[in-house]
């Protein structure tokens, strides 16, 4: 998605070997006006998969999640880090470990939200090993849910997410594919946003 690349390689800073840093439009400032036409594209890509809802997990995944869900007339659920006093139904619950906060968190969604047969579609802001994605894969496998595809915003595809996601069968859709950071340049992979739209 060009609109998307053009803003990372505007404001994305690249941190060491393996970091990008987005804190000016994605993960802690938001641009709604860039997240609204991600959401829409990731909406016209599943546009004819039946989807009931879209789901993510906090924090980042929310902002382009809402987007989608806007875009597909379903509800956002995403997935929790903290258990609270008002998560008192039953839970369905995973583990993540996360890349950058390099610890491992229970991540849990209230299994009424889901029904056994719905078709979801998960969204994530970054892919890297595919821990948060695996996970919520597994979140969904326990609600008997089907995933009809995952979109992911920014993929760094040098490391080794997208091939486990695709090893799982996974429909995946990343707007932005990383191919390597070059003397803190970000190079670019061809986005699989417009390869296919599922049916
Ligand atoms: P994974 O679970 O695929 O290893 O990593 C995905 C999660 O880690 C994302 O949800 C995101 O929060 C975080 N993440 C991974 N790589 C990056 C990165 O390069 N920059 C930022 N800002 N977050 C990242």
């Amino acid at each position: 998605m060009k609109l998307l690349e053009d803003r990372i390689h505007k404001d994305g800073q690249v941190l060491g070997q393996d970091i990008l840093k987005v804190d000016r439009f994605l993960t802690h400032q938001v641009d709604y006006q860039l997240m609204k036409e991600i959401g829409k594209r990731f909406a016209e890509v599943y546009a004819n998969a039946g989807v009931t809802k879209v789901v993510t997990i906090e924090a980042s995944g929310i902002a382009p999640a809402l987007y989608a869900a806007e875009s597909l007339n379903v509800p956002l659920i995403f997935a929790k880090k903290a258990k609270n006093v008002t998560m008192n139904d039953d839970l369905l619950v995973t583990e993540v470990y996360s890349f950058t906060k390099k610890l491992t968190s229970t991540v849990q969604i209230s299994s009424k939200l889901l029904e056994a047969g719905e078709k979801v579609l998960i969204i994530d802001d970054f892919l890297a090993n595919g821990q948060a994605a695996l996970g919520l894969l597994d979140l969904m496998k326990q609600a008997k849910a089907e995933v009809v595809g995952l979109g992911i915003v920014i993929e760094k595809s040098f490391q080794d997410g997208r091939q486990k996601l695709l090893d799982e069968g996974m429909n995946l859709t990343s707007l932005a594919r990383i191919e390597k950071f070059e003397n803190g340049k970000v190079i670019f992979a061809p986005a699989d946003d417009s390869a296919f739209d599922i049916n």
